[in-house]
């Protein structure tokens, strides 16, 4: 189990998910791509030996709640690696002035680290003013993270997650920078019904709840307001002491 130590303690957090895609819901199309990048990572050494190497760094853009972090964590436990999410805003906060070096430490971390780095809200950099006199260390700290990126040539898989590609730096988006990016979107009607499956597997349900009409009932939830929905309702039903959940009160949710 690897821990990060030192300074690099307050820049990472690490975790072993046990997250698979089995878990979650997404379209097909969006499957089939994090499938494929799955199967490049586990037959690396086969494409090695033809001069070829798996696509690594990945730009996820999607609302908030539909399941980027969570993608995140799939791709880790499918491939039995740590899942290290760098704490951006904790760094801009407490390295005022020296984010720059600390993001370096990051990216020298992956050379000796295998593993999935998530870079979550990364549009917040590019906009946010963190305090007041600071204009430019959450820029500096963008700039940073794309300048390593490029420069980047370990084995790590780079996550870099974002709610707001209307707001995006176009830098981000600079063609070539990231091997593939992948968009999460709300799910549809299907996907919704999908979630809610997922999220009911373990709570007992009265034979008269039909997630299909409850997902008709959700246009444009997200997967967390999908589970919250599952989490309200259980609650509800258990304080109304009934073994099941019978009852979902669309004005919570
Ligand atoms: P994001 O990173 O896009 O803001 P998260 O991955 O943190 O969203 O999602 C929060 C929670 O919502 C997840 O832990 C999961 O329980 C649920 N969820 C979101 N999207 C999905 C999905 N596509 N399938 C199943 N559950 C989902």
């Amino acid at each position: 189990v690897v821990r990060p130590k030192g300074e690099l303690a307050g820049l990472v957090s690490v975790h072993y998910p046990t997250t698979r895609f089995e878990n979650m819901v997404l379209d097909k199309a969006t499957l089939k791509k994090l499938g494929r990048i799955v199967d490049e990572h586990r037959n690396r050494e086969k494409l090695a030996a033809h001069g070829l190497s798996p696509r690594r760094k990945f730009l996820l853009v999607g609302p908030p709640g539909t399941g980027k972090t969570l993608t995140a964590s799939a791709l880790a436990g499918e491939l039995g690696l740590p899942l290290f999410t760098i704490l951006l805003d904790g760094v801009i906060n407490r390295y005022m002035g020296e984010t720059s070096s600390k993001i370096r430490l990051v990216f020298e971390a992956m050379k000796k680290t295998r593993g999935v780095y998530f870079f979550d809200e990364v549009d917040a950099l590019a906009t946010k003013r963190l305090i007041e006199n600071d204009v430019g260390e959450a820029r500096r700290t963008l700039n940073s993270i794309l300048q390593l990126l490029d420069e980047d040539d370990s084995d790590a898989l780079i996550i870099a997650a974002t709610n707001r590609p209307d707001v995006l730096d176009p830098a981000i988006l600079r063609p070539g920078r990231f091997d593939r990016r992948i968009n999460v979107p709300r799910p549809d009607l299907v996907g919704r019904v999908g979630i809610l499956q997922v999220h009911t597997r373990k709570v007992p349900l009265s034979s008269d709840v039909e997630l299909e009409i409850i997902g008709r009932g959700c246009p444009g939830f997200s997967g967390a307001d999908l589970e919250n929905l599952v989490n309200e309702a259980s609650l509800l039903a258990a304080r109304q002491d009934k073994d099941s959940v019978a009852m979902i009160d669309f004005e919570m949710a």
